[in-house]
C-alpha cells in the first residue's frame, strides 16, 4: 500500500484537535480538513429539512443534494456560511446519531477521501487513521484526561463570556465519548500504527511541536 503524505489526527471530543491540526497545517504549509464540521453540517441540514434518519428515501435524497465546503476555517452548506450555526449545543446533540449512521458515513468518507487524495492535508476526526486514510504516513491519537479536557473547554467558554458549568461540560463530553467509542460503524479508537499523545499536561505549542517533529521523523 502506498503511503500518503497526510497527517491523520484522531481523538476524543474537546481534546483540541481542531486548534492543533490548524496550527500543524500552518507550520507545514499544508491544508486542514475538519471532518467533525462535515458531520455537523450534515446534522444541521437534516434538522432544517426535518428529515428523520429512519426515513431512508428522504435521507438518501438529502445526502445526494448536500454540498459541503470548507474555506479556511469556515464551513458552508449549499453555499451558505453555517460556521456559527453548526457549533450550537443543539447541533452538538443532534450530530451524535447522525454520525453513527452508516449511510451518512459512507457519503462523507467518500468526500473526505476525494479531498485528501493528493496529500498535503492535516485531517482531524475520529476515524481518520482507522478508516478514511489508513495509508496516511503519520497518524496521531491525541488524548487528555476527561477532567483536563473539560477544564480547558470551561476556561475557553468563560473567556468568551459563555456561562456553562464545568460539570455540564464534563457530562456532555463523556456522553459524546461513550457514543463515539461504542457505535457499530467506525468507532473512535487508536489505529494500531498511530502514536498516542497524552496532552493533559502539555501546552498547545508543545503538542504542535511534537506532531511536527513526529511527522518530520517519517
Ligand atoms: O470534532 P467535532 O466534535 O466537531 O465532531 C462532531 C461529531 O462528529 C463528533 O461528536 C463525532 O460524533 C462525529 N465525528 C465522527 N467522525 C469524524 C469526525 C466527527 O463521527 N471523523
Amino acid at each position: 500500500m502506498n503511503t500518503l503524505s497526510l497527517i491523520a489526527l484522531d481523538g476524543p471530543s474537546g481534546v483540541g484537535k481542531s486548534t492543533t491540526a490548524k496550527r500543524v497545517a500552518q507550520q507545514l504549509g499544508w491544508n486542514y480538513l475538519d471532518t467533525g464540521a462535515m458531520y455537523r453540517v450534515t446534522a444541521l441540514a437534516l434538522h432544517r429539512a426535518g428529515v428523520d434518519l429512519a426515513d431512508r428515501p428522504a435521507l438518501e435524497a438529502l445526502l445526494a443534494s448536500l454540498r459541503i465546503e470548507q474555506r479556511g476555517s469556515r464551513s458552508f452548506l449549499n453555499g451558505e456560511d453555517v460556521s456559527d450555526a453548526i457549533r450550537t449545543p443543539e447541533v452538538t446533540k443532534l450530530v451524535t446519531p447522525v454520525s453513527a449512521d452508516p449511510r451518512v458515513r459512507e457519503v462523507l468518507v467518500e468526500q473526505q477521501r476525494a479531498i485528501g487524495a493528493t496529500g498535503g492535508w492535516v485531517v482531524d476526526g475520529r476515524d481518520i487513521g482507522t478508516v478514511v486514510f489508513t495509508n496516511a504516513c503519520c497518524k496521531v491519537f491525541l488524548t487528555a484526561s476527561a477532567e483536563a479536557r473539560a477544564r480547558r473547554r470551561f476556561l475557553e467558554l468563560q473567556a468568551k463570556g459563555v456561562p456553562l458549568a464545568y460539570e455540564e461540560i464534563l457530562a456532555d463530553q463523556q456522553r459524546r465519548d461513550h457514543a463515539d467509542s461504542t457505535r457499530a460503524v467506525a468507532p473512535l479508537r487508536k489505529a494500531d500504527d498511530a502514536l498516542e499523545l497524552d496532552s493533559s499536561t502539555m501546552t498547545l505549542d508543545e503538542v504542535v511541536a511534537w506532531i511536527v517533529r513526529h511527522h518530520q521523523s517519517h
